[in-house]
């Protein structure tokens, strides 16, 4: 007998690889070698009987195969809650101050500070879990609630160790709520990041990305431009939260160190994003702040569209102004609250994430070569996922072509 040219294949339902536009083949199938794409397409262009191509065969059933998901936005890891906050908060009815309320995120960088190993990874897993169960393949954490290397180290161990299958993409971010020895003194702050901080991070394998904070703390062109560049030479890809970029003034730093993605990006004048949008970044929005803070500014949608700009949709999981643990969610609320589309929406989640970490050539699309890493659904179309809520249809995850 013939060696069979596939591990497994998938028939009997429907696929859409999510490269142009949903790339919806109603009656599809896709064949995995190796952990990787084989080939995706049309069932009836197979290039014979399924059994005969393939070692394991599935039968969809009818179901709907789309990429995996990628939550490419989170600080998911942290202990303690703020649901004082909320509370307080909500009495009061100003939820536009969000950030200022209550406890505030001390109390949060404190617990995360106190908590042991154990204790730490636990509470984070009770949030990486609700994102596994909606199909997120792919989870990207920044250390956001670190003040101090010992906590920074903490926290980037405690994402390292989250399981579920995922893959993990940890980001060190920098420039929010410094300690008081670094809030007066920028330089200092940056010396012992570059110097310091991520030297023992990468001695480490605990990161991957860097993500600089530019709204309170406005680091000068030489400041930025110094972390960047000791990022690269680490290997380190780049992101920025940009509330204020134009305070940075770092506009052409963006383009030369081709920062992955700008995130909150509802700030920048009509200026920058004309500028940004061809320098290859995703902006990454989070439908989540908008719900729990209504008043804020919208991000311009129509103007990152009109210039091409791509868009991901991130839950923004954090203790206080996105505490959500549902990827579903945001695809709706990115249409009813944002104005995106559901493809938008849908794109938002698999190929423009995966460009936004920096994993647009092996994840994001269902495109032979990359890897097989998707998710089965109990649904006639992905329209279908944006369209309700508090449905959640998944049927079952494959990672790198393993049931
Ligand atoms: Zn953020």
């Amino acid at each position: 007998m013939a060696a069979k040219q596939w591990d497994s294949i998938w028939i009997n339902g429907s696929v859409a690889t999510c490269d142009d536009g949903y790339g919806f083949i109603k009656n599809g199938a896709i064949a995995v070698q190796d952990g990787k794409i084989a080939w995706v397409g049309e069932q009836e262009k197979l290039p014979g009987a399924p059994e005969n191509l393939a070692i394991d065969v599935y039968d969809l059933t009818k179901y709907c195969l789309t990429p995996g998901l990628i939550d490419c936005h989170t600080q998911l890891v942290y202990a303690g809650n703020r649901y004082q906050d909320f509370e307080l908060r909500n009495q009061e009815k100003n939820a536009a101050d969000i950030e200022n309320f209550g406890d505030g995120i001390e109390s949060i960088m404190a617990a995360t500070q106190d908590a042991s190993d154990d204790d730490l990874l636990l509470q984070s897993c009770s949030r990486s879990d609700a994102l596994a169960m909606e199909g997120v393949t792919t989870l990207e954490i920044k250390s956001t609630y670190g003040q101090d290397l010992d906590t920074d180290l903490k926290i980037l161990r405690t994402v390292n160790q989250i399981a579920d299958g995922f893959q993990l993409v940890p980001t060190y971010f920098y420039g929010y709520e410094l300690s008081p020895e670094f809030s007066q003194n920028p330089d200092k702050y940056i010396d012992y990041v570059c110097d310091e901080l991520l030297p023992a991070l990468v001695k480490e394998k605990l990161v991957r990305h860097i993500d600089i904070f530019c709204k309170n703390t406005a680091f000068t062109v030489e400041q930025t431009e110094r972390t960047f560049k000791t990022a690269k030479e680490f290997g380190l890809g780049i992101k920025c939260h940009a509330e204020q970029l134009s305070t940075l003034g770092a506009l052409s730093l963006m383009t030369q160190y081709q920062v992955l993605s700008v995130d909150h990006p509802e700030l920048l004048s009509d200026e920058n994003i004309r500028a940004l949008a061809k320098t290859g970044a995703v902006a990454i929005l989070l439908p989540g702040i908008f719900y729990f803070a209504p008043g804020r500014t919208l991000p311009q949608v129509e103007l990152l569209r009109e210039t091409g700009f791509p868009m991901a949709i991130a839950t923004g999981c954090n203790s206080d102004t996105s505490p959500v643990t549902s990827i579903l969610l945001m695809l709706n609320m990115a249409c009813t609250l944002l104005k995106l589309t559901p493809i938008e929406a849908i794109q938002g989640v698999t190929k423009h994430a995966a460009t936004a970490l920096g994993l647009g050539t092996s994840l994001g699309t269902l495109t032979v070569g990359k890897e097989a890493d998707f998710c089965i659904w109990n649904i006639q179309h992905p329209k279908e996922l944006v369209y309700r809520i508090g449905f959640n249809p998944l049927v079952e995850v494959i990672k790198k072509g393993v049931c």
